[in-house]
């Protein structure tokens, strides 16, 4: 079944070098490139991989992004956590639908937007209201208005405690996670899971050596390396440059008494 791309949706175009422009329609707008434009008027009522020619004769093709176009694309403050280390974030946090998930802090909420994407509610603690704008702008743009009834943050210093109990997952991204354990240790609930991203080792080890301390189990770091391969015919290799580094994920479980 066909669904044509309709006005204040966002698109994604990609030229013949596979530059890729993220675009919000809207009726009478125009799309400028360094040669010439496209009416958005052409693209709405279309259907998803049409191409589309410039006035002066450049050709791009359009589709609706997915969750990684929009996560490298979206206006950012923070430094987001990208695809390759958000897919498995979802699986060492066994995110469920309805997971009740304390995140902080929420940077511009690129995590933010997979945990909600994946059925998440959160509550988000997050030092800079500046972020907190742009993280709700963020999610509200790629998965609507109606998220917003599970997204809930609020500018508060995750260091200093959090408020309540029964979370099923706490997800972290700040600086000095080990602070958090000891809030985590009565704000999660019993077979609970911590999951802490990293940008250094030696956070890491630090967050480790607190776990060690507290009835943690099932203890974890890990870092996803991702090569992506060149294929032309038979010229069949590892690209030549690949992201060396982004940050390590350390996941533990809260245990009982
Ligand atoms: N994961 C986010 C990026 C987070 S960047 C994303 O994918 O978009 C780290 C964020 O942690 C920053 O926004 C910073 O303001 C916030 N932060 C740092 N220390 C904090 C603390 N003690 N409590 C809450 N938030 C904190």
């Amino acid at each position: 079944m066909s669904r044509p791309l309709v006005p204040g949706e966002r698109v994604l175009l990609l030229d013949s070098k596979q530059r890729r422009y993220l675009v919000t329609l809207e009726e009478g707008a125009e799309f400028h490139t360094h040669s010439g434009f496209v009416p958005h008027d052409t693209l709405i009522g279309a259907d998803e991989g049409v191409t589309v020619t410039t006035t002066r004769g450049s050709r791009y093709r359009v589709v609706r992004p997915t969750l990684s176009d929009f996560v490298l694309k979206m206006p950012r403050g923070a430094q987001v956590i990208y695809p390759k280390d958000l897919g498995p974030i979802l699986m060492l946090a066994d995110v469920f639908p309805g997971a009740r998930i304390l995140e902080s802090g929420v940077g511009s909420g690129a995590l933010s937007t997979t945990l909600l994407r994946a059925g998440a509610e959160i509550t988000g603690y997050e030092i800079r209201a500046d972020f907190i704008t742009r993280a709700r702008r963020n999610v509200e743009a790629f998965l609507g208005p109606e998220v917003l009834d599970r997204y809930h943050v609020e500018e508060r210093d995750c260091y200093e405690g959090i408020e309540g109990d029964g979370y099923d997952r706490i997800v972290l991204d700040l600086p000095e996670p080990w602070q958090v354990v000891p809030h985590a240790e009565t704000a999660l609930a019993p077979g609970g899971i911590l999951v802490a991203y990293t940008p250094s080792i030696t956070q890491a080890a630090t967050l480790r050596a607190r776990l060690a301390e507290g009835p943690w189990s099932f203890a974890e770091t890990i870092e996803i390396l991702q090569r992506g391969w060149h294929i032309d015919g038979q010229a069949v290799r590892p690209d030549h440059r690949m992201v060396g580094h982004t940050g390590f994920l350390t996941h533990a479980r809260l245990m009982g008494n």
